[in-house]
């Protein structure tokens, strides 16, 4: 059963209550990584993103440390990169994560994209028995569509699907498939990277609510059922604006502004 509680700052899936608004961290590294890990927690954040190939797990693991915060009250997520697919090598590489992270478990553990070398069953398999040990609580995938995705629905628990998504890039058919299935959207790149600030539609939304773009797009992603959002930003300012987006409400009107945008707009593909 999937249920957004009444004040919509998080979601209950599969039995877990996940906050909507995490932290992103791609393209942190060092002190500075660790330094915005430390100080999101500080303003509230308490679901983080990290992967193996961001290369800063450790960072995100000292951030964690730094904050003080409970380990109980974080959801934390890291990913798989293609090349680690493999039975042994998924668990070797995940061992590696929770050294880095110096965490004895990890909230949910996605395979980053689809690749020629994923055999999904044998991927998937080693996920749950890490599962089943305890050494992560959910498993997911990231960016899977369609056919893909429906079949790694049918192999295992997935818990999310995380994914490019933003006021230019609409997804409402997975996310009706999320509803139906129970797991959950996570949206990535939930500014466009920037790029939502030069958008005159959101522009005019957030002039009329006293907002600004970026809020407006955040509590576009988040009215939509199952979907929860990693915005990253480099800077306290940024962090702060991006976790203040549950005072105010857009109207029924302005999400379908914002929802009949162009879509496919993609702004990430590591192949291309
Ligand atoms: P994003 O969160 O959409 O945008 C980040 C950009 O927006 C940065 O340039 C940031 O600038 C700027 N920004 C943030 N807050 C702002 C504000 N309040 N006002 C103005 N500008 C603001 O893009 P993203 O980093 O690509 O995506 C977020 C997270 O999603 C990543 O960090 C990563 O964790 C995850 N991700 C996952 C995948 C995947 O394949 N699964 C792919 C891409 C990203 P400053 O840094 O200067 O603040």
């Amino acid at each position: 059963m999937t249920t957004i509680d009444a004040s919509m700052r998080s979601v209950e899936i599969q039995g877990t209550t996940v906050p909507r608004l995490g932290f992103g961290t791609w393209q942190l590294r060092g002190r500075d990584c660790v330094e915005a890990v430390r100080d999101a927690l500080e303003i509230g954040y308490r679901h983080i993103d990290t992967a193996r190939i961001y290369r800063n797990e450790t960072e995100v693991g000292r951030g964690l440390a730094a904050s003080g915060v409970d380990r109980a009250d974080i959801f934390l997520t890291t990913k798989i990169w293609p090349g680690d697919f493999e039975r042994a090598r998924l668990r070797a590489a995940t061992e590696d994560s929770l050294r880095s992270l110096a965490t004895e478990y990890i909230d949910l553990l996605l395979l980053h994209w689809p690749s020629d070398d994923l055999v999904l069953e044998d991927a998937l398999g080693a996920m749950v028995a890490l599962r089943d040990e305890g050494k992560i609580r959910h498993l997911g995938v990231s960016n899977f569509f369609d056919g893909l995705l429906r079949q790694a629905l049918d192999l295992a628990p997935v818990f999310t699907d995380q994914v490019e998504l933003h006021p230019h890039l609409g997804r409402p058919k997975l996310v009706e498939l999320a509803l139906e299935r129970d797991f959950m959207v996570t949206a990535y790149s939930p500014l466009a990277q920037g790029k939502v600030a030069r958008d005159g539609t959101l522009r005019e939304i957030a002039e009329a609510h006293g907002n600004s773009t970026g809020q407006v797009a955040l509590r576009w992603l988040l009215d939509q059922p199952n979907v929860s959002a990693i915005p990253k930003a480099s800077s306290h300012e940024h962090r702060a604006e991006n976790f203040e987006v549950f005072d105010f409400d857009l109207t029924a009107e302005e999400r379908a502004r914002i929802g009949a945008r162009p879509e496919d707009r993609r702004r990430t593909d590591p192949w291309a």
